[in-house]
C-alpha cells in the first residue's frame, strides 16, 4: 500500500525527467551529426587541396588516396548512429551544392557507388599522413608533424568556438605514432608512422578496430589487440623504438606523449620515447584505438628480421604476484573468424544485412 502510494507519486516525476532527458538528447544528437557532416565537408576540402598539391610535384600520384577518403567519409556517415530511424547521413550532405556534388561523382564514382557495400581499412586520418608521409618523405618526422599543424588550421569547424569545434575526423583528437628499428650502432630502419582512430562514435571506433584486425594489421598487432583483453601481449626484439606525439591547444603544436597503459602493456621490449609512467587517468579505450597500433604494424609489415622475431605469449598472473608468460602461436584465422562475427554484428547495428562470411570479400579498393 504504502509503496504503490509512492509510486504514483513520484512516477509523473520520473517522466517528465525521462522526457526532458529525451528532448536533450534529440538536441544533442542533431548537433553531434551536423558537426560530423561539416567535419567531413572540411576534411574533404582540405585533403582535395593536399592531394592536389601533391599530384603537381609528383603527377604519377593516382586518385587512390583521394577515392579512398571520399569512401571512408561516407562510409562512417551511412554507419552514424539514426534517431528514430531517420535517414542515414548521405554523400550528398558533404557538398555545398548540387553541382560539386554531381562533379564530384562523376570524377570519383567509385566512393560514392561502394559507400554501402564495401568497408574502409583505415580513417581519413591514416590517409591523410599516409599521403603527408609519401609526400614529405619518412626521414624527417618533425617536417611531417609540422605540415600537419598546418593542415590542422584549414581543419577548424568552426574557428569562433572553443576545441570542442575541431574537426572530428582529424588532428587534436589524433595522437601519431613514429617508430624505428635500430639494429645495431650504423644501421637503422625507415621511419614508420602510425595515427590513432579517429572517427568519432563508439561503434564506429569498434567497427574500425575490428576490420583492422581482419584485414589491415599486421598479424602480431592483430594477435595482441583482439587478444588484448585477455592479458596476451606480443614482444619484439631489442632495438624498436617508439615515440608519440599529441596535439596540444591552443597553439596546435605536437608535444610528446608517454604511452598508455595498454600498449605499455601488449607491445613488449619496446623502447617508448618518453618512457611509460604510471598514471591515475582513466584509459577508458579501447585496445586498437591508439596510434601505436599503425606504427608497429607498418614497422612488423616493413622489417622482415623485426616481424621473425617478434613473439606472442599469454601472460599469467599468479596469486603470489609472479607473473609467467607461455608463448603461444600467432593465429589470425581464428582472429579473423571471431573479428567477422563482431563485424557482421556491428555493421547490422547500423543498418547493413550482412553475413559473417561475407565481410572479407567486401573491402574497399580504390581503383
Ligand atoms: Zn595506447
Amino acid at each position: 500500500m504504502d509503496s504503490n502510494h509512492h509510486a504514483a507519486d513520484v512516477t509523473p516525476h520520473v517522466r517528465s525527467n525521462i522526457q526532458r532527458r529525451k528532448k536533450l538528447n534529440h538536441k544533442d544528437k542533431e548537433l553531434i551529426k551536423k558537426k560530423l557532416v561539416k567535419s567531413g565537408t572540411v576534411f574533404i576540402i582540405e585533403f582535395f587541396k593536399q592531394w592536389k598539391a601533391f599530384k603537381e610535384k609528383k603527377p604519377n600520384v593516382t586518385n587512390a588516396y583521394f577515392v579512398e577518403v571520399l569512401h571512408c567519409i561516407f562510409f562512417l556517415g551511412y554507419i552514424h548512429e539514426r534517431q528514430d530511424k531517420k535517414k542515414p547521413i548521405e554523400p550528398r550532405e558533404f557538398f555545398s551544392s548540387d553541382g560539386i556534388y554531381e562533379r564530384f561523382q562523376k570524377l570519383f564514382p567509385q566512393a560514392f557507388e561502394q559507400y554501402r557495400t564495401h568497408w574502409p581499412t583505415r580513417t581519413p586520418f591514416s590517409i591523410l599522413l599516409d599521403l603527408v608521409t609519401k609526400w614529405k618523405g619518412c626521414s624527417n618526422h618533425t617536417a611531417i608533424l609540422k605540415h600537419l599543424e598546418d593542415i590542422r588550421k584549414g581543419m577548424v569547424v568552426d574557428k569562433n568556438k572553443d576545441d570542442q569545434c575541431e574537426n572530428n575526423y582529424c588532428l587534436v583528437a589524433s595522437v601519431i605514432s613514429v617508430c624505428y628499428f635500430q639494429e645495431d650502432m650504423k644501421r637503422s630502419s625507415p621511419i614508420y608512422y602510425g595515427a590513432s582512430l579517429s572517427c568519432s562514435g563508439r561503434v564506429e571506433t569498434q567497427v574500425m578496430i575490428t576490420l583492422s584486425c581482419i584485414k589491415t594489421w599486421n598479424d602480431a598487432v592483430a594477435h595482441a589487440v583482439w587478444h588484448g583483453k585477455s592479458g596476451n601481449i606480443i614482444r619484439l626484439p631489442n632495438g624498436v623504438i617508439c615515440m608519440a606525439y599529441k596535439m596540444k591547444l591552443p597553439r596546435g603544436s605536437y608535444l610528446e606523449e608517454s604511452p598508455c597503459v595498454k600498449c605499455h602493456r601488449i607491445f613488449q621490449n619496446i623502447d617508448f620515447i618518453p618512457v611509460y609512467t604510471e598514471s591515475d587517468k582513466t584509459q577508458d579505450w579501447h585496445y586498437g584505438n591508439c596510434a601505436e597500433n599503425e606504427s608497429l604494424s607498418n614497422l612488423l609489415n616493413g622489417e622482415e628480421r623485426v616481424r621473425n622475431e617478434t613473439v606472442a605469449y599469454r601472460h599469467y598472473e599468479e596469486q603470489d604476484s609472479h607473473s609467467l608468460q607461455e608463448q603461444v602461436p600467432l593465429d589470425r584465422a581464428e582472429i579473423v573468424n571471431q573479428a567477422k562475427k563482431k563485424a557482421a554484428q556491428l555493421l547490422n547495428s547500423r543498418g547493413f544485412k550482412i553475413k559473417d562470411d561475407e565481410i572479407e570479400s567486401k573491402f574497399f579498393h580504390p581503383n
